[in-house]
C-alpha cells in the first residue's frame, strides 16, 4: 500500500475482477469500496440486455441495450468477454475498461463465471480474480428474495446458475482470493485487506 495526500493506493494496480453467484453481495461490497475510495477505483460499466431495476441508471450501472445491438457489438468484436446469464446477455466492452484507465483509476469488473474464464484466456487485462461467496446456497436464496428485484422465474434461473457454478468456482487456482460474505463488515475488511495488502 502507498499513500498520496492521504489517499490509499494499492501497490498492485492491476484491474480486479469480482465474481460470485447472484445475491452473494458483489455489488454491495463494490459500492462500499467506491464509497470509501472514490478516486482510486473505477467501475467497468458492462452492456446488458436485461431491463434496468428501479434506480439503475443507463451508463452508470450498465449500458442497457437491446439484443440486436448487443449481437452486432459482439460480431464487431467490441467485447473483451461476453456471456448469457439467466436469459440475458452481458459483456465488458474494450471501451468500458479503457474509460476507467483513461481516468487513471484501477478498474473493477463485476462479471459471472463464464466471463471470468474468457478473461483468463485473454491477454488483454491480466487482472486479479476475487470470488465472493455466501456461507451457503440457502443464504443466497434469502438474500435474493430480500432484494426483491427479480420475478420468481428469474430468481430460479439465478439460483440454478449458482448451483451449477458452486463446485466449478472452487477449481484450484481459479481465484487469487475468496471472500466469504457472511457478516458484511468482516467480508469488507477481508476484501479491503486483500486489495490494499493492509487492514482497513
Ligand atoms: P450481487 O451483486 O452479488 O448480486 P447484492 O450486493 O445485490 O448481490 O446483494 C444481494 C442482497 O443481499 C442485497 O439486498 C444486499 O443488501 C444483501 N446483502 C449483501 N451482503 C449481505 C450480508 N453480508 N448480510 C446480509 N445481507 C447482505
Ligand atoms: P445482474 O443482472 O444481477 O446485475 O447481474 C447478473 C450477473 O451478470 C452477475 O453475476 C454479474 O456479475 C454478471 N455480469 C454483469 N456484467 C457482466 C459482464 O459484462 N460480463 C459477464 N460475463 N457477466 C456480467
Amino acid at each position: 500500500m502507498s499513500t498520496t495526500s492521504n489517499v490509499l493506493i494499492p501497490l498492485d494496480k492491476r484491474p480486479i475482477v469480482v465474481t460470485g453467484p447472484s445475491g452473494s453481495g458483489k455489488s454491495t461490497l463494490i459500492q462500499k469500496l467506491f464509497a470509501s475510495h472514490p478516486t482510486t477505483f473505477g467501475f467497468s460499466v458492462s452492456h446488458t440486455t436485461r431491463r434496468p431495476r428501479p434506480g439503475e441508471e443507463d451508463g452508470i450501472a450498465y449500458y442497457f441495450v437491446d439484443r440486436s445491438t448487443m449481437e452486432k457489438m459482439i460480431q464487431d468484436k467490441q467485447f473483451i468477454e461476453h456471456a448469457e446469464f439467466a436469459g440475458n446477455l452481458y459483456g465488458t466492452s474494450v471501451q468500458a475498461v479503457q474509460d476507467v484507465e483513461d481516468h487513471g483509476k484501477i478498474c473493477i469488473l463485476d462479471i459471472e463465471l463464464n466471463g471470468v474464464r474468457q478473461v483468463k484466456e485473454s491477454p488483454q487485462l491480466h487482472p486479479r480474480f476475487v470470488l465472493i461467496q455466501p456461507k451457503d446456497l440457502t443464504v443466497l436464496e434469502d438474500r435474493l428474495r430480500g432484494r426483491a428485484t427479480e420475478s420468481e422465474s428469474d430468481l430460479q434461473k439465478r439460483l440454478q446458475a449458482a448451483r451449477v457454478d458452486w463446485e466449478a468456482a472452487h477449481q484450484p487456482g481459479l481465484f487469487d482470493k475468496i471472500v466469504i460474505n457472511d457478516r458484511l463488515e468482516d467480508a469488507y475488511r477481508d476484501l479491503h485487506q486483500y486489495i490494499f495488502g493492509d487492514p482497513e
